[in-house]
């Protein structure tokens, strides 16, 4: 769960870059209108661009920022998270100041007016954009209004301005809680939905009794590697193993011995055949079967004469009585081509198989080519 956990938290600051990057053209274009449409430069040519400056520099470190972090990828993720949330505290702060210090202005009333709208839009915005961090959300919405509210208060301005400024805030302070945790709940409905669907389809792929892989996902994963070893034109090695007289196992000491016995011959196969790319399932009953790439003949025969060395000494204990059998195995090994088919690899293995326990049980045979 802390694995998850670490995915949902990179998935937040993931979404929280995302959704801020809308933000930076409407910052440029606001603070250029603030500052443009009531003529207020040429009233406060050095506010006005400091202002300018201060926006265009934050937004351009922001975006250079964002470039950067995403080819450093999980490196310096919590610094490239830090300087994210200040980047955003930062760009709410140059808003705030800037809102605080023109509205004691004499007579700048339609510079006051757009700057209220602009905070009062930009911070609505922002708020709901940084929904997944509830502190980043809510940091944003101080920074913004308090200079501001503080200002007014301080220079007996506009009390009712002031108090509207605070319940705003305060109303935007509920809307972070509440957006919060409805990111959360969908946010974690979705990976719960994610680990539910993998599990769902480990289970698919899996044995019930062994633990190994099933039939299904033999099928499935053989015609890959089929694929992929014709391709590369690069051996391919099938063994086929069959527990020598099970049903007298079964038929004397019970089903429940039969099947423990099963699940020890799982255990000892996947400890021969432990590379990455091997493929261990059950194919039926007793039988099991060993999908192994780039692996020749003699490789695969060596490999199973040591699995059947290893089911010859091993025994299960059943009421004081030592328990055990044999196994046989048939191998096929082949550069896949497109004149043959993959059903071509196993009947040749079954084949092989079959010469093995003719020939008396408890041995390995390798199919001939005719
Ligand atoms: P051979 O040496 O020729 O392979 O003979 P065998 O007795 O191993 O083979 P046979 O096909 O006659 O019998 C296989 C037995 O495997 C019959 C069946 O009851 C048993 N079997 C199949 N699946 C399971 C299972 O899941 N659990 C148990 N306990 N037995 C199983
Ligand atoms: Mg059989
Ligand atoms: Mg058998």
């Amino acid at each position: 769960m802390t694995f998850e956990r670490h995915k949902m938290n990179e998935r937040v600051v993931q979404d929280l870059k995302e959704r801020s990057t809308i933000g930076i053209p409407f910052y440029i274009l606001l603070s250029l209108i603030v500052v443009f449409a009531a003529n207020l430069y040429e009233r406060y040519l050095f506010f006005s661009i400091f202002f300018l400056l201060s926006m265009g520099g934050i937004c351009l470190f922001r975006l250079i920022h964002l470039a950067i972090s995403r080819k450093m990828g999980e490196r310096y993720e919590t610094l490239n998270k830090n300087i994210f949330f200040a980047s955003v505290i930062i760009t709410g702060l140059i808003w705030g100041v800037t809102y605080a210090l023109i509205m004691p202005l004499k007579g700048e009333y339609v510079a006051q007016f757009l700057i209220s709208l602009c905070v009062c839009g930009l911070c609505a915005g922002g708020v709901v954009a940084f929904i997944p961090n509830r502190c980043l959300s809510i940091f944003y919405n101080i920074s913004m209004l308090m200079p501001a509210t503080i200002i007014i208060l301080m220079n007996g301005l506009n009390i009712s301005l002031a108090v509207m400024i605070f319940l705003f805030s305060v109303y935007m302070v509920l809307i972070a809680y509440r957006g919060n945790r409805e990111y959360w709940n969908a946010l974690e409905n979705e990976y719960l939905l994610e680990i539910k669907s993998q599990e769902m389809e480990r289970l698919s792929n899996t044995d019930v009794l062994t633990s190994l892989y099933n039939r299904r996902y033999f099928d499935e994963a053989f015609d890959r590697e089929w694929k992929r070893s014709g391709r590369n034109n690069s051996m391919l090695s099938v063994i086929l193993l069959d527990i020598d007289h099970f049903k007298i196992i079964n038929d004397t000491f019970g089903h429940q011995v039969g099947d423990k016995y099963l699940r020890k011959t799982a255990a000892i196969l996947t400890s021969v055949f432990k590379r990455d790319y091997d493929i261990v399932a059950r194919y039926g009953g007793e039988e099991f079967i060993v999908l192994l790439p780039g692996i020749n003949a003699d490789q695969a025969s060596q490999l199973a004469e040591k699995v059947k060395k290893r089911i010859e000494s091993m025994t299960i204990d059943h009421r004081g009585k030592k328990v055990g059998t044999t196994i046989s195995a048939g191998i096929m090994c082949c550069v896949p081509n497109f004149n043959t088919s993959s059903d071509y690899i196993i009947s040749c293995a079954d084949q092989a198989l079959y010469i093995a326990k003719k020939g008396g049980k408890n041995r390995v045979a390798v199919h001939i080519r005719q």
